[in-house]
């Protein structure tokens, strides 16, 4: 073992592990989509790390806007005015399309959605927060309680107020569901959700969180009319509208923020990730124009030493552009479609593949045991075997790094990839899914 690897296992607590059970490859190099262990191997970045690396590595841009706001003002704290902070705000409300919105920043997504959280029961002066089951927010207090899976766990008792609500997903909805189109998909958890917030009673409700496009749940997407109902719902009974675009917004689903997919505009939205693609830390809330106007008389309970952090705030800045630069909306679009076929070549082809869902490049399938009965590789929450560490193991044999979450593969590289590349790394896919058939024989 190597001296880096042995201090690291000695010295670092490493996420989501038992400590006793990993093996950290020790990395030394990383380029655009790519990155090289110790031993000299290269690895295909498909989850773009965390669905983070949008912009892939050593992307100069970013690099010297950090290194120049370092040379020049590297803190100032969050009171004061600072070029880098208004050019940040001023890009990600554009962004947005939220005219009059603003921007609290934070320094990654459970911190976003913590204050949210804050900012909803501040302005509705209501106490209950319903999110999703099979969503990911975050894993301090509040945020890993808005969690729907089991990466919350931990967080239980937690604080009182958080309700689940179950999302659209037709592949494994309850079997007396006959859906014909995604119409009635949405319809059908549109009525779920509807009576759930006349139970709960409306008037109790702060917000309903949503990621806009599930992500490391495994890329559900919901029909655009769910959304679109939710947003009513939302409008209807005074609820804020939480779109958590942490995962899903900066161009990974083709458009700069997700939920601009289903012709909506939330409330408040949460983002983190790929506003500065990992390079230092930044993260935030986008208000809209009501609320922000709400805290012009109302004092905003919400405060961190590190908010808009110039130096997260001018990588905020330079990564901005780098997507306009290298018309990244437009790669995304022109690779999605290639990812897409892909995809639906390997459901054709394998045995193993239950289903594929992409969007943009933002994509999973569904390892199963058996097409017809959709039964999953792993049931849920429940892998004593560790056969999916042992898939991603393969995987990561052959250089295509990616990770899994329950009986589901995530295949989200980053934004800058070509079709060459692409079409390399999904070859290895293919291979090893020939492996993942024999296995289920
Ligand atoms: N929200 C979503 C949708 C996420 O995917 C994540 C992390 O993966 C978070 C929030 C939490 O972000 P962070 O790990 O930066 O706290």
């Amino acid at each position: 073992m190597s001296a880096i690897k042995e201090k690291s296992l000695k010295y670092n607590l490493h996420s989501w592990s038992a400590q006793g059970a990993i093996d950290p490859t020790v990395i030394t190099k990383a380029e655009g989509i790519y990155f090289w262990d110790e031993d000299g191997k290269k690895y295909y970045d498909m989850s773009a790390q965390l669905v983070n690396s949008n912009l892939g590595h050593g992307n100069k841009a970013i690099v010297n806007a950090i290194k120049e706001q370092a040379d020049k003002i590297p803190f100032i704290g969050p009171g004061f005015s600072l070029d880098v902070r208004s050019d940040a705000a001023e890009a990600i409300v554009e962004a947005s399309g939220l005219k009059g919105a603003k921007v609290f920043f934070t320094n990654a997504g459970a911190e976003s959605n913590e204050n949210a959280i804050k900012m909803a029961k501040q302005y509705t002066g209501r106490w209950k927060i319903f999110s999703m089951y099979r969503c990911y927010h975050g894993s301090s207090a509040g945020a890993g309680m808005l969690t729907g899976e089991p990466r919350h766990f931990a967080n239980e008792p937690g604080p009182a107020g958080f309700v689940k609500y179950d999302g659209p997903y037709a592949y494994r909805a309850p079997k007396a569901c006959k859906f014909e189109n995604e119409d009635d998909v949405a319809d059908f958890y549109l009525e779920l959700l509807t009576n759930q917030v006349k139970y709960e009673g409306p008037e109790s409700i702060a917000a309903i969180f949503m990621e806009s496009v599930v992500g490391s749940n495994g890329i559900l997407i919901p029909p655009a009319k769910y959304v679109k109902g939710v947003r009513e719902l939302c409008t209807k009974y005074g609820i804020l509208l939480v779109c958590d675009e942490v995962m899903a917004g900066w161009y990974r689903t083709g458009t700069c923020f997700a939920f601009q997919q289903f012709e909506i505009e939330p409330d408040l939205i949460t983002f983190a990730k790929g506003c500065t693609c990992g390079y230092v830390p930044l993260g935030g809330v986008i208000a809209c124009e009501k609320i922000a106007k709400y805290f012009d008389d109302h004092k905003m309970m919400c405060g961190l030493t590190y908010s808009a952090h110039p130096i997260g705030c001018a990588a905020a800045v330079a990564t901005l552009n780098e997507y306009k630069n290298l018309n990244i909306a437009d790669n995304v679009a022109k690779q999605g479609k290639v990812l897409g076929q892909l995809l639906e070549d390997l459901k054709e082809k394998h045995a193993c593949v239950g289903e594929v869902r992409y969007i943009g490049l933002f994509s999973a399938f569904e390892l199963v045991k058996d097409k017809q009965t959709r039964e999953p590789i792993v049931a849920f929450n429940e892998d004593p075997q560790g056969l999916m560490n042992k898939i991603i193991g393969m995987l990561k044999k052959e250089g295509f790094y990616t990770y899994s979450h329950e009986n589901m593969i995530i295949v989200a590289p980053p934004l800058i990839i070509t079709e060459e590349e692409l079409r390399e790394a999904m070859g290895i896919l293919d291979r090893v899914m020939d492996s993942v058939d024999n296995m289920i024989k």
